[in-house]
């Protein structure tokens, strides 16, 4: 999880590096830390908690040196303190590192270890990776043959004896300007300068330095100097390596006029969803078109079953996909927790297609799912925003989301746009299927209505902060909806108890009284996402069995239905619209309620306790 620095150049590093980590920090907070040269070593600096209190005493230290690497902590192994923090120091002194990802067997490394005289400071898992390294950094001859690099070596003997996973950057007390990376598992990006070379776990911490990135693939090596830099892999020699561009500025991923970049995000729906959809409608404007999908449409027609995984938000966008596909193509769907599937040896139907759902694009149990069906055959293709991540090079094709870098811990637009995929896919596959010309005319009509729909949604922003104050104080809270809104309703609930800390549960509304109806009393509230058509009778039914046990009710509703007089005690008017855009629609209101509800009760909403923005670890 963690995020990850390392700089060599001609500038201060240390400033560049802190610069680096606040960038990185929704990546884990629980503590930080930076290590650069010193006259006799390496200085390390350390604090637990965020990115300023560290900054706070580097500046103190006025820390020097041109070359140095940083990290932020989201601790697996060994609580947070500032003995666990990184970076590592080996008991000998020689090697120093950052370490993201979890090394499985670092008891046995570290009983080696302990016989041969290293000593370890931390209960980490990390502290076994750093003194291994040490050991064969000192093994290694100190002027090593043809240039090869030492630091290098050794890091490279060490790997071929660690199971886990890792993200790492290494420093030699004998090698300066040298920083050796290398990933298993866990995201590294080499950005490539002007005389000075970068590698971070995310392009954010890089782009306002430059442009130019290669992305570590696993397996691989990397070694940079100030005016140099150069690719191998654990098994073999040197390899060539892929200059990629990065496509958005260092702009795009700062906060500007807003108090959050979750409420930012938010509020950049609308052009996100526009991002997300351009290009992507055929010429006749009847259906959608996907460039990456690498399949063709004979192929796609043999399909007759899709398999989604995905984590978190991301299970809840496959849920309305599900839905939606079902709805519009007629084709079954199933979905799975990736962290489920890639255990329970599920038998699927021999034309599956397979499809995986990440912002990331480097959630570690979406990626074992991905590597599961592909290991027993299947296709996979991946949805995902983070162009060069694992997922997107892993997978035989996919799509890419386009709405940029997606800061906050707590998921908005990044949803959204896994919907409109997934509405997408729904009328690309019914077009292929039973979906009429004119009735998918409509339905392209319909999304391409959704920005502005948002756009009107979230003019209610004041409306929603005043309900919001009203139901700040409660400690629990139900979501309802029915059909492609039920998912809403959970994602309302993960929403609200991920950056507020309420409890908050997610149910079909008709599920409520088979149990959670218990807990319907005049403390805790309910929000009601009210479905138009068949399901309206029912869903009020549901709401006036809330009402008769005093419990408080939110409505989340469609323009034109009318709720019995004093059924809401609040009421969130949503424009009337296409089912295929309803769940997108309806979203907005609960970001913008648990947004409000969490800003109320001052909460650190970035940066909820306990989470960190894309789980690299299983
Ligand atoms: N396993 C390491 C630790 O607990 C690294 C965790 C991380 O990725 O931040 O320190």
């Amino acid at each position: 999880m963690c995020g990850i620095v390392g700089y060599t150049g001609k500038q201060r590093a240390a400033p560049l590096i802190l610069e680096g980590l606040k960038r990185l920090e929704y990546r884990g907070y629980d503590s930080a830390g930076i290590a650069v040269p010193a006259a006799d070593g390496f200085h390390v600096t350390k604090k637990i908690g965020r990115v300023a209190n560290l900054e706070v005493e580097t500046n103190r230290h006025k820390v020097a040196g041109n070359y140095g690497i940083g990290h932020t902590r989201w601790a697996t192994h060994g609580g947070v303190t500032q003995e666990n923090a990184h970076p590592h120091v080996s008991s000998d002194g020689a090697i120093v590192l950052i370490h993201n990802g979890v090394i499985e067997n670092y008891t046995s490394i570290k009983k080696f270890l302990l016989g041969r005289g290293y000593t370890f400071k931390s209960e980490t898992d990390t502290e076994a990776l750093c003194n291994l390294i040490a050991y064969h950094y000192a093994k290694e001859p100190k002027a090593a043959a043809d240039g090869e690099s030492r630091l290098l070596e050794s890091v490279r003997k060490t790997l071929l004896h660690v199971e886990g996973t890792y993200g790492i950057v290494v420093m030699g007390i004998d090698t300066p300007g040298e920083l050796v990376c290398a990933r298993k598992g866990s995201p590294l990006i080499l950005g490539i300068g002007d005389g000075e070379n970068l590698v971070a776990s995310d392009v954010a911490a890089i782009v306002s330095r430059t442009q130019n990135v290669v992305y570590l693939k696993d397996g691989e090596l990397a070694r940079h100097t100030p005016a140099s830099f150069s690719l191998s892999t654990v098994n073999e020699g040197d390899i060539k390596a892929v200059i990629d561009q990065v496509t958005w500025s260092i702009a795009d991923a700062e906060l500007g006029t807003h108090a959050h970049f979750m409420e930012k995000e938010i509020f950049e729906q609308p052009t996100a969803l526009e991002n997300t959809m351009r290009g992507r409608f055929s010429e006749d404007g009847s259906t959608a078109q996907f460039g990456g999908l690498n399949l063709s449409a004979a192929e796609f027609r043999q399909i007759d079953r899709f398999m989604f995984c995905a984590c978190g938000t991301a299970w809840h966008a496959c849920l309305v996909t599900e839905h939606l596909i079902e709805r519009f193509a007629r084709v079954p769907v199933e979905v799975d927790y990736a962290s489920e599937f890639r255990y329970r040896n599920a038998p699927l139907h021999s034309n599956t297609l397979f499809f995986v759902m990440s912002q990331s694009g480097e959630t570690i149990d979406t990626l074992a799912a991905l590597r599961e069906a592909k290991r027993k055959g299947y296709r996979v293709l991946a949805v995902n925003n983070v162009v060069g991540s694992t997922i997107a090079r892993e997978a035989d094709g996919g799509i890419y989301q386009h709405v940029g870098p997606e800061v906050g811990v707590a998921s908005t637009k990044a949803f959204t746009s896994q919907l409109l995929i997934g509405a997408m896919m729904a009328l690309y596959i019914g077009r292929m299927r039973d979906m009429s010309f004119s009735d998918g005319a409509a339905y392209v009509n319909a999304l391409k209505a959704a920005p502005n729909l948002v756009r009107e949604v979230l003019k209610q922003a004041p409306a929603i902060r005043k309900i919001a104050e009203r139901f700040a104080q409660y400690s629990d809270m139900l979501f309802l909806g029915r059909l492609s809104l039920f998912p809403i309703a959970l994602e309302g609930a993960l929403k609200l108890k991920e950056i507020s800390y309420i409890h908050a549960e997610g149910y079909p509304a008709a599920e409520m009284k088979h149990g959670p109806i218990a807990l319907i009393s005049e403390q805790c509230p309910s929000v009601f996402l009210v479905t138009k058509g068949e399901m309206f009778a029912k869903v009020v039914s549901s709401m006036q069995e809330v009402k008769a046990r005093k419990g408080l009710i939110i409505a989340i509703c469609t323009e034109g239905l009318e709720l019995p007089a004093g059924l809401a005690d609040e009421l969130i008017t949503i424009p009337d619209c296409d089912e295929a855009v309803l769940p997108i629609v309806a979203t907005i209101p609960v970001q913008l309620l648990s947004y409000y509800i969490a800003v109320i009760r001052e909460c650190d909403v970035d940066k909820p306790r306990n989470l960190a923005k894309s789980v690299t670890v299983e």
